[in-house]
């Protein structure tokens, strides 16, 4: 399934079509998101009997993140190993967690506001939790996602090395956190532990990776992050970004006004987000 957020309802997305979740399911589900993650199970079983035959058509501009209000919202940092390589910095020896705070998500073809100088991209896979999760075993933890979606962690990268580090600053702008264009449900993600991952710059392609290249994958995040904490429904994992980021370009290149940002993952689509002046 694909999990969308369709002017603020929870909604499936078939073909080019839009189904609303409360609709198809006769009031079972939706119209909140986050009622999906916290019932996810059960939803995935209903699923097979929703009335599929009302959709509307497509606008994209509709589509908001499709966990609007998660939680939790982690984020790895130096997750790639070319991306620590192009950094200068070792491979660490232990996922390097911050956070996003929740109010930086926003829809997948939002704008991103330049609040800076120095604002860059990093194309992410972004995991969406479908159950409680405590002191994870590695071979379940695939069984507590929901669901992958695109996402990007723009960064203020000036804000973000201030002070000794203020990543979750950085990187906690408004609309710094879109996620989309949908949450892809993992039966239909053939390769979830060998995904591609590109990001375009006004179509000129600066990230291009798998994700096979993570120092910690997917599964590792989840054992090592439900080890220090529960993990809730709905809750959001930024996974990490590969190399090409900007700040590592030489000389860095930072976003301008006027940007287009596209992000996309093979298999499970893309995002697009303008950089726009601030306020
Ligand atoms: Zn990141």
């Amino acid at each position: 399934m694909k999990i969308a957020n369709y002017d603020g309802r929870a909604s499936l997305i078939v073909d080019e079509g839009v189904i609303d979740i409360q609709q198809a399911s006769s009031g079972a589900f939706g119209p909140d998101l986050q009622s999906l993650y916290e019932d996810f199970a059960a939803f995935v079983a209903a699923a097979g009997a929703f009335d599929l035959t009302k959709s509307v058509a497509l606008d994209r501009t509709k589509l908001g993140s499709p966990v609007p209000k998660p939680a939790q919202v982690f984020a790895i940092g130096l997750n790639y190993f070319g991306h620590a390589e192009e950094a200068g910095l070792p491979v660490p020896a232990f996922p390097a967690t911050f956070t996003k705070f929740p109010s930086s998500l926003s829809g997948p073809f939002d704008p991103v506001p330049r609040t800076g100088e120095t604002v860059d991209f990093e194309v992410e896979l972004v995991v969406v939790l479908g159950n409680a999760a405590r002191n994870v075993a590695l071979s379940d933890a695939w069984d507590v996602v929901a669901g992958v979606a695109v996402g990007q962690d723009f960064s203020e990268r000036t804000l973000q090395f201030a002070a000794g580090g203020q990543f979750s600053l950085g990187k906690s702008f408004e609309g710094f956190g879109p996620i989309g264009p949908w949450l892809v449900t993992l039966d239909e993600v053939a390769n979830k532990d060998a995904l591609q991952l590109r990001c375009f710059i006004n179509d000129e392609l600066v990230q291009d990776a798998v994700t096979t290249d993570m120092v910690f994958s997917v599964s590792q995040l989840i054992v090592e992050l439900s080890k220090v904490t529960t993990l809730w429904p709905g809750d959001v994992i930024f996974t990490g970004t590969p190399a090409g980021v900007g700040i590592t370009a030489k000389p860095p290149r930072f976003l301008a006004v006027g940007d287009i940002v596209r992000s996309e993952i093979v298999g499970i689509g893309e995002i697009i987000n303008e950089v726009i002046a601030p306020g």
